[in-house]
């Protein structure tokens, strides 16, 4: 399977998920928009948006070169959270709470893009 795939069934979504540790239930949004991305903390799965558009540094092609794009994504995001962690492109869907990543996707909530 490409990473297209992955993308393109992904993009912009919110669904509700539920920690299978505390029992804790949270929204997470999977994927990114045309204008942005969604990355994650790898330590405690706090996300936030990163612009794409409005930098000057511009971005490399996702369909030319995926592995470029990703990279420079993970670049881009290097300001770390306040939790000590840093974001990631591909960081594990963490219970905000507990932390852990044994977690359900339960319901769609919205689409964002
Ligand atoms: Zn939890
Ligand atoms: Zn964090």
């Amino acid at each position: 399977m490409s990473h297209w795939k992955l993308r393109e069934c992904d993009v912009g979504t919110a669904y509700q998920y539920h920690c299978n540790g505390c029992g804790n239930n949270f929204p997470y949004n999977v994927g990114g928009g045309f204008r942005f991305d969604m990355v994650a903390c790898s330590e405690c799965g706090e996300q936030k948006y990163l612009k794409q558009l409005e930098d000057d540094v511009p971005m490399p092609d996702p369909f030319e070169d995926f592995e470029a794009y990703q990279e420079a994504i993970n670049e881009r995001s290097k300001s770390p959270c306040p939790c000590g962690g840093t974001f990631a492109y591909h960081s594990p869907i963490r219970c905000r709470k507990c932390r852990s990543t044994d977690v359900t996707r339960m319901k769609k909530l919205y689409m964002y893009d």
